[in-house]
Protein backbone atom coordinates (compact mmCIF):
# COMPACT_ATOMS: atom_id res chain seq x y z
CA UNK A 1 0.00 0.00 0.00
CA UNK A 2 1.25 3.67 -0.62
CA UNK A 3 0.01 6.95 -0.54
CA UNK A 4 0.44 9.65 -3.21
CA UNK A 5 0.79 13.11 -2.51
CA UNK A 6 0.94 15.61 -5.66
CA UNK A 7 4.97 15.03 -5.77
CA UNK A 8 5.61 12.06 -3.02
CA UNK A 9 4.91 8.68 -2.65
CA UNK A 10 4.98 7.00 0.83
CA UNK A 11 4.84 4.04 2.44
CA UNK A 12 4.10 2.88 6.19
CA UNK A 13 6.62 -0.06 7.22
CA UNK A 14 4.83 -0.92 11.02
CA UNK A 15 7.01 -1.42 13.69
CA UNK A 16 6.93 -2.77 17.02
CA UNK A 17 3.16 -2.82 18.04
CA UNK A 18 1.85 0.71 16.58
CA UNK A 19 4.84 2.66 15.32
CA UNK A 20 4.85 3.56 11.54
CA UNK A 21 8.41 4.14 9.92
CA UNK A 22 7.47 6.29 6.56
CA UNK A 23 9.57 5.25 3.27
CA UNK A 24 9.36 8.25 1.06
CA UNK A 25 10.14 7.52 -2.60
CA UNK A 26 12.53 10.03 -4.15
CA UNK A 27 10.51 10.96 -7.62
CA UNK A 28 13.94 11.59 -8.95
CA UNK A 29 15.72 8.82 -8.78
CA UNK A 30 13.65 5.73 -9.02
CA UNK A 31 14.39 2.84 -6.18
CA UNK A 32 15.90 5.15 -4.29
CA UNK A 33 14.38 6.16 -0.32
CA UNK A 34 14.29 7.98 2.31
CA UNK A 35 13.14 6.66 5.94
CA UNK A 36 11.42 8.55 8.80
CA UNK A 37 11.60 7.89 12.34
CA UNK A 38 13.23 3.83 11.54
CA UNK A 39 13.15 2.45 15.54
CA UNK A 40 13.90 -0.84 13.84
CA UNK A 41 15.95 -1.66 11.25
CA UNK A 42 14.64 -5.10 10.47
CA UNK A 43 11.54 -4.33 8.84
CA UNK A 44 12.62 -1.36 6.63
CA UNK A 45 15.35 -3.78 5.74
CA UNK A 46 12.45 -6.47 4.88
CA UNK A 47 10.50 -4.03 2.42
CA UNK A 48 13.87 -2.58 0.94
CA UNK A 49 14.97 -6.25 0.28
CA UNK A 50 10.76 -6.92 -1.03
CA UNK A 51 10.78 -3.89 -3.12
CA UNK A 52 14.20 -3.80 -4.59
CA UNK A 53 15.06 -0.12 -2.95
CA UNK A 54 18.18 1.23 -1.69
CA UNK A 55 18.35 3.58 1.58
CA UNK A 56 19.33 7.13 0.22
CA UNK A 57 18.62 8.88 3.64
CA UNK A 58 17.24 8.75 7.26
CA UNK A 59 15.14 11.85 8.36
CA UNK A 60 14.27 12.03 12.65
CA UNK A 61 11.98 13.65 13.89
CA UNK A 62 12.79 13.05 17.69
CA UNK A 63 15.34 11.04 19.84
CA UNK A 64 12.92 8.30 21.26
CA UNK A 65 14.40 5.25 21.31
CA UNK A 66 11.11 4.01 19.04
CA UNK A 67 11.90 6.62 16.65
CA UNK A 68 15.94 6.30 16.20
CA UNK A 69 16.77 2.68 17.19
CA UNK A 70 17.02 1.27 13.78
CA UNK A 71 19.98 3.37 12.74
CA UNK A 72 22.98 1.87 13.84
CA UNK A 73 22.16 -1.33 12.59
CA UNK A 74 20.92 0.32 8.95
CA UNK A 75 24.12 2.29 8.83
CA UNK A 76 25.78 -1.20 8.87
CA UNK A 77 24.08 -1.69 5.64
CA UNK A 78 25.19 1.67 4.19
CA UNK A 79 26.32 4.53 5.30
CA UNK A 80 23.53 7.20 4.59
CA UNK A 81 22.82 10.65 5.49
CA UNK A 82 20.93 11.35 8.96
CA UNK A 83 19.35 13.84 9.44
CA UNK A 84 18.03 15.31 12.52
CA UNK A 85 17.21 18.22 15.10
CA UNK A 86 20.18 19.47 17.37
CA UNK A 87 19.84 17.27 20.37
CA UNK A 88 23.21 14.86 21.57
CA UNK A 89 20.73 12.10 22.07
CA UNK A 90 20.74 11.53 18.24
CA UNK A 91 24.40 10.25 18.21
CA UNK A 92 24.24 9.21 14.55
CA UNK A 93 22.78 12.48 12.97
CA UNK A 94 25.24 13.17 10.60
CA UNK A 95 23.81 16.77 9.78
CA UNK A 96 21.45 18.96 11.82
CA UNK A 97 18.73 21.04 10.32
CA UNK A 98 16.83 24.32 12.32
CA UNK A 99 13.82 25.60 12.88
CA UNK A 100 12.92 27.46 9.14
CA UNK A 101 15.77 25.72 7.39
CA UNK A 102 15.30 23.90 4.14
CA UNK A 103 16.43 20.43 4.22
CA UNK A 104 17.11 20.07 0.07
CA UNK A 105 17.97 16.71 -1.49
CA UNK A 106 18.99 17.95 -4.70
CA UNK A 107 19.72 14.24 -6.06
CA UNK A 108 16.63 12.74 -4.93
CA UNK A 109 14.35 16.06 -5.90
CA UNK A 110 13.29 16.21 -2.62
CA UNK A 111 13.42 19.57 -0.10
CA UNK A 112 11.61 19.66 2.72
CA UNK A 113 10.95 23.08 5.16
CA UNK A 114 12.10 22.21 9.07
CA UNK A 115 9.61 23.35 11.59
CA UNK A 116 10.87 23.27 15.01
CA UNK A 117 7.72 21.95 17.20
CA UNK A 118 8.97 21.22 21.18
CA UNK A 119 6.61 19.87 23.62
CA UNK A 120 6.97 16.20 23.00
CA UNK A 121 10.20 16.61 23.39
CA UNK A 122 12.19 19.56 23.62
CA UNK A 123 14.07 19.17 20.12
CA UNK A 124 11.00 17.75 18.26
CA UNK A 125 11.14 18.83 14.58
CA UNK A 126 8.89 18.45 11.74
CA UNK A 127 9.81 18.26 7.57
CA UNK A 128 7.27 19.63 5.38
CA UNK A 129 7.06 19.61 1.72
CA UNK A 130 5.64 18.48 -1.25
CA UNK A 131 2.42 18.36 0.34
CA UNK A 132 3.20 16.28 3.62
CA UNK A 133 4.19 16.85 7.06
CA UNK A 134 6.18 14.29 8.50
CA UNK A 135 5.39 14.99 12.86
CA UNK A 136 7.11 12.42 14.43
CA UNK A 137 5.01 12.21 17.95
CA UNK A 138 3.63 15.84 18.07
CA UNK A 139 0.40 15.76 15.88
CA UNK A 140 -1.63 12.55 15.98
CA UNK A 141 -4.79 12.16 13.82
CA UNK A 142 -7.33 13.48 16.25
CA UNK A 143 -4.60 13.37 19.21
CA UNK A 144 -1.35 14.66 20.35
CA UNK A 145 1.80 13.27 22.01
CA UNK A 146 2.63 13.26 25.90
CA UNK A 147 4.51 16.23 27.02
CA UNK A 148 7.39 14.14 28.36
CA UNK A 149 9.52 17.40 27.73
CA UNK A 150 7.94 20.64 26.82
CA UNK A 151 4.81 23.09 28.34
CA UNK A 152 1.58 22.88 27.51
CA UNK A 153 2.48 26.84 26.12
CA UNK A 154 4.82 25.29 24.18
CA UNK A 155 3.14 22.14 22.31
CA UNK A 156 -0.06 24.57 21.91
CA UNK A 157 2.06 26.73 20.08
CA UNK A 158 3.64 24.18 18.51
CA UNK A 159 0.31 23.02 17.43
CA UNK A 160 -0.86 26.46 16.19
CA UNK A 161 2.15 26.44 13.99
CA UNK A 162 1.16 23.17 12.07
CA UNK A 163 -2.76 24.57 12.35
CA UNK A 164 -1.62 27.17 9.79
CA UNK A 165 -0.40 24.76 7.36
CA UNK A 166 -2.47 24.06 3.72
CA UNK A 167 -5.53 22.17 4.84
CA UNK A 168 -4.94 20.13 2.16
CA UNK A 169 -1.66 19.07 3.82
CA UNK A 170 -1.18 15.20 4.68
CA UNK A 171 0.02 13.95 8.06
CA UNK A 172 1.83 11.13 8.67
CA UNK A 173 2.49 10.46 12.39
CA UNK A 174 4.89 8.44 14.48
CA UNK A 175 2.02 6.10 15.91
CA UNK A 176 -1.49 4.45 15.09
CA UNK A 177 -3.34 5.97 17.99
CA UNK A 178 -6.14 7.19 16.06
CA UNK A 179 -9.09 5.07 17.24
CA UNK A 180 -8.49 5.81 20.95
CA UNK A 181 -7.75 9.28 20.45
CA UNK A 182 -11.15 9.26 18.43
CA UNK A 183 -12.81 8.13 21.75
CA UNK A 184 -11.27 10.77 23.93
CA UNK A 185 -12.37 13.42 21.41
CA UNK A 186 -15.74 12.14 21.31
CA UNK A 187 -15.90 12.44 25.25
CA UNK A 188 -14.69 16.07 24.95
CA UNK A 189 -17.13 16.62 21.69
CA UNK A 190 -19.71 14.08 21.93
CA UNK A 191 -21.95 15.81 18.91
CA UNK A 192 -18.85 16.56 16.48
CA UNK A 193 -20.92 14.89 13.35
CA UNK A 194 -17.12 14.90 11.28
CA UNK A 195 -15.98 13.04 14.56
CA UNK A 196 -18.58 10.94 14.48
CA UNK A 197 -18.54 10.43 10.67
CA UNK A 198 -14.46 9.64 11.00
CA UNK A 199 -15.09 6.98 13.80
CA UNK A 200 -17.43 5.11 12.15
CA UNK A 201 -14.50 4.87 9.20
CA UNK A 202 -11.86 4.20 11.38
CA UNK A 203 -13.30 1.56 12.44
CA UNK A 204 -13.61 0.19 9.29
CA UNK A 205 -10.26 0.71 8.04
CA UNK A 206 -8.85 -0.73 11.42
CA UNK A 207 -11.20 -4.02 10.91
CA UNK A 208 -9.37 -4.27 7.33
CA UNK A 209 -6.03 -4.06 9.13
CA UNK A 210 -4.91 -0.72 6.98
CA UNK A 211 -3.25 2.45 8.74
CA UNK A 212 -5.55 4.84 9.36
CA UNK A 213 -2.66 7.28 7.84
CA UNK A 214 -1.96 9.34 6.37
CA UNK A 215 -4.75 11.90 7.40
CA UNK A 216 -5.09 15.65 6.39
CA UNK A 217 -4.72 18.50 8.31
CA UNK A 218 -8.49 19.42 7.01
CA UNK A 219 -9.74 16.71 8.66
CA UNK A 220 -7.62 17.27 11.67
CA UNK A 221 -8.87 20.68 11.97
CA UNK A 222 -12.53 19.29 12.35
CA UNK A 223 -11.59 16.33 14.65
CA UNK A 224 -8.76 16.66 16.41
CA UNK A 225 -9.79 18.77 19.78
CA UNK A 226 -6.18 19.41 20.43
CA UNK A 227 -6.42 21.85 17.36
CA UNK A 228 -9.99 23.12 18.49
CA UNK A 229 -8.84 24.98 22.03
CA UNK A 230 -10.74 28.26 20.90
CA UNK A 231 -13.76 26.18 19.33
CA UNK A 232 -16.60 27.07 22.44
CA UNK A 233 -17.79 23.57 22.48
CA UNK A 234 -13.88 22.43 23.51
CA UNK A 235 -13.67 25.39 25.65
CA UNK A 236 -17.08 24.73 27.49
CA UNK A 237 -15.66 20.45 27.91
CA UNK A 238 -12.39 22.06 29.29
CA UNK A 239 -13.95 24.58 32.01
CA UNK A 240 -16.70 21.63 33.16
CA UNK A 241 -14.19 19.27 33.09
CA UNK A 242 -11.86 21.80 35.15
CA UNK A 243 -14.62 23.45 37.42
CA UNK A 244 -12.94 26.53 36.21
CA UNK A 245 -12.75 29.07 33.66
CA UNK A 246 -10.13 28.97 31.09
CA UNK A 247 -8.97 32.26 29.08
CA UNK A 248 -6.06 31.12 27.10
CA UNK A 249 -6.09 28.35 23.96
CA UNK A 250 -2.72 27.25 26.01
CA UNK A 251 -5.07 26.97 29.57
CA UNK A 252 -7.67 24.94 27.29
CA UNK A 253 -4.93 22.50 25.79
CA UNK A 254 -3.30 21.94 29.03
CA UNK A 255 -6.20 20.63 30.70
CA UNK A 256 -7.30 18.47 27.91
CA UNK A 257 -4.03 17.37 27.86
CA UNK A 258 -3.87 16.22 31.03
CA UNK A 259 -7.55 14.68 31.00
CA UNK A 260 -6.65 12.52 28.19
CA UNK A 261 -3.90 11.38 30.30
CA UNK A 262 -6.07 9.99 32.63
CA UNK A 263 -8.92 9.13 30.20
CA UNK A 264 -9.26 5.12 29.74
ZN1 LIG B 1 8.26 10.03 21.08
Amino acid sequence: MSFHTPHLNVRPVGAFSDNYIWLIDSPNAHGRVLAVDPGDAAPVIAELERSGATLAAILLTHHHLDHIGGVPELLRHGAVPVIGPDDTRIAQRTRTVRDGERCDLPDLGLSFEILQIPGHTVSHIAFWGHGALFCGDTLFSAGCGRLFEGTPEQMNASLTKLRHLPPETRVFCGHEYTAANLRFALNVEPTNRAALEYQARVDRVRAQGNPTLPSTLGLELQVNPFLRCDIPAVVRAAEVHAGRSLEEPAAVFGVLRAWKDQFR
